[in-house]
């Protein structure tokens, strides 16, 4: 594939996310649970244009996706996508000139084709997404795979995140730590149940399905900070995909033929991939 998606992760974790999916003609914001300010300090430090942005889509109405999306709104002019219930699920979300979009929908956004599919989530109609460019005889040339806040993967989700060349998926947990960690027993159900969150383990059983000769890039989402450790999570998918620590702390793993690398997103540590 040829590099012409590019994914700025500005947060990822239950106190915000926000990413930027730059495309050939404009990028497209993905979620806004974060501040203005911290968009606009984010992009910077990225080298990110946020006036590039032409759209922006809204996976679910969960406050660390959505809190931002009123200020943001006010000084944005493009297209909003979201599903009817995501939007009727929040009051400030209902002000604003959405286009309603399902969670089975195809449609075109800065160059790319979006594809859209259902996550299992406790809220109303959320969704994950499949960005790709392809050229005049409909041939692939890239793909961007994102999928977070999910408690499991249904069929489709794998169909539509194979093959990405960078693939963005949930390992918001690891199991051991979250059964022992410090969440009341309500959450602890919530988190594992399958309208919570993807496990380390989870992710890791699914990477073998979903990475091919196509993927160079794996970038774990939504880590956890009290049930999870950057050095946990990419020790539990790296063993998936028989690659071995990048660095001295195992926080980026790599296949001994270098093709794939394997990386975590940070709630505040911003992240580029190319
Ligand atoms: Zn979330
Ligand atoms: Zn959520």
């Amino acid at each position: 594939m040829q590099p012409l998606i590019h994914l700025n992760v500005l947060a990822s974790g239950s106190k915000g996310n926000a990413a930027i999916v730059e495309g050939p003609v404009g990028a497209v914001l993905v979620d806004c649970g974060i501040s203005r300010k911290c968009l606009l300090e984010r992009s910077a430090e990225l080298g990110v244009d946020p006036s590039s942005i032409v759209a922006a889509v809204f996976t679910h109405e969960h406050s660390d996706h959505v809190s931002g999306a009123s200020v943001f709104c006010r000084r944005f002019d493009g297209p909003l996508y979201a599903t009817a219930g995501t939007v009727a699920a929040r009051s400030y979300l209902m002000e604003l000139p959405f286009t309603i979009v399902n969670a089975r929908d195809a449609f075109d956004l800065a160059g790319m084709h979006v594809e859209t599919f259902p996550t299992s989530h406790d809220v109303a109609d959320p969704f994950g997404l499949r960005f790709s460019v392809m050229d005049s005889a409909g041939e692939e040339l890239d793909a961007l795979g994102w999928c977070t806040d999910t408690g499991v993967l249904s069929p489709q989700a794998l169909h539509l995140l194979r093959g990405c060349r960078i693939l963005g998926i949930e390992s918001n947990h690891d199991r051991k730590m979250l059964a022992n960690g410090p969440y009341p027993a309500y959450l602890k159900e919530r988190v594992r149940g399958s309208h919570g969150h993807l496990s380390n383990d989870q992710c890791a059983e699914a990477l073998p399905k979903l990475v091919t000769e196509a993927t160079e890039t794996v970038v774990a989402l939504h880590l956890s900070e009290k049930n999870n450790r950057p050095s946990v999570c990419i020790r539990t998918l790296a063993a998936a995909l028989d690659a071995e620590a990048a660095n001295d702390t195992f926080t980026e793993a790599r296949t001994p033929d270098g093709t794939l690398t394997i990386c975590p997103a940070g709630q505040n540590k911003p992240l580029s991939v190319w």
